[in-house]
């Protein structure tokens, strides 16, 4: 590529360090690479470490050395979350100034009682569909504890690559007004992964399908601040017997750096693309990206 043209295709992977990179991160953190391989793209890597208390210590570094180790290699400097905090309130200025947002005084306590109340206990996911309480003014005498931006009573349409599907999502019966500024003082995850993707000219984002839930939110939350709308691909997650996401909380085990080749294998497998055979790294790496290339998840653009 020449000096200074901009990629047309830009993809990421943003792990959360909530712990080191395990099988089921891997099929995200490959699917994500062979898309930008196969489009002869950019891949960057951004460390998702908004949220301190559920970080641990050491996983930022751990799992950068356990992508190298598996020879993923970022084709530009990787970016921290935790350093860009000023972008999240240029943002939510912008929303606040455009009357989009409002403080919210409601403890989730407070929320669920009032959804059973009117017999509208509408909980997806384990998340509350709030019923708009603070919309028009906290009630006297109470303090705001996070800020939600204003759902407009429209329909989202946005496409899956990977799926080949439209989805139509209604904000306002889904999640209704949602969190942008958490009550414990966090920037919440819808905010800055919008703020980042188009700060750093993401233009498709590949990653696992426990996030499709989220994508609604993140194009509303675009079309607000007036960015560009990126590709989504969302790839199956990694379950275990339980049918449990694999997750650190699920007991799934660390990646091994001696195990590399074997890992990446499965997690090809579990993208549904066969195996390489292959006898090192660089042979996998080119192995894969044909066989992605070549595979379902290439879908063209939506008709
Ligand atoms: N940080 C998120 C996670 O680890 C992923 C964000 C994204 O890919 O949009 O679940």
């Amino acid at each position: 590529m020449t000096a200074g043209a901009v990629p047309r295709y830009i993809g990421r992977f943003a792990p959360s360090p909530t712990g080191p990179l395990h099988a089921g991160s891997l099929v995200a953190a490959l699917a994500s690479r062979l898309d930008a391989l196969a489009h002869h793209g950019h891949w960057l890597v951004r460390i998702e470490d908004l949220d301190p208390p559920r970080e641990v210590a050491g996983a930022s570094l751990k799992i950068l050395e356990q992508l190298r180790a598996h020879g993923f290699e970022p084709d530009g400097e990787v970016v921290f979350q935790s350093t860009r905090h000023a972008r999240y309130e240029a943002a939510f200025e912008q929303l606040r100034a455009m009357g989009a947002i409002y403080p919210c005084s409601c403890t989730r306590r407070e929320i669920a009682d009032s959804l059973r109340v009117h017999g509208a206990a509408r909980e997806r996911h384990d998340e509350l569909v709030y019923p708009g309480t603070c919309r028009q003014g906290m009630a006297a005498g109470r303090t705001a504890r996070a800020w939600r931006v204003r759902v407009a009573d429209t329909v989202i349409d946005w496409y899956d690559r990977g799926r080949r599907t439209w989805f139509h999502e209604a904000l306002s019966d889904r999640v209704g007004d949602f969190v942008l500024h958490r009550a414990d003082g966090l920037w919440a995850y819808q905010l800055a992964v919008v703020v980042d993707d188009h700060q750093q000219a993401v233009t498709d984002v590949v990653r696992g399908d426990d996030l499709i839930g989220s994508t609604a939110r993140q194009i509303y939350l675009q079309q607000l601040l007036g960015m560009p709308r990126p590709g989504y691909l969302h790839v199956p997650v990694v379950t275990d017997r339980q049918g449990e996401k694999l997750s650190k909380q699920t007991g799934a085990q660390a990646l091994d750096a001696a195990s590399a080749l074997d890992s990446l294998e499965k997690a090809l497998s579990h993208l549904g693309l066969p195996e390489t055979g292959a006898p090192n790294l660089e042979l996998f790496w080119s192995g894969a990206v044909q066989r992605w290339r070549e595979s379902h998840w290439m879908g063209a653009a939506p008709a």
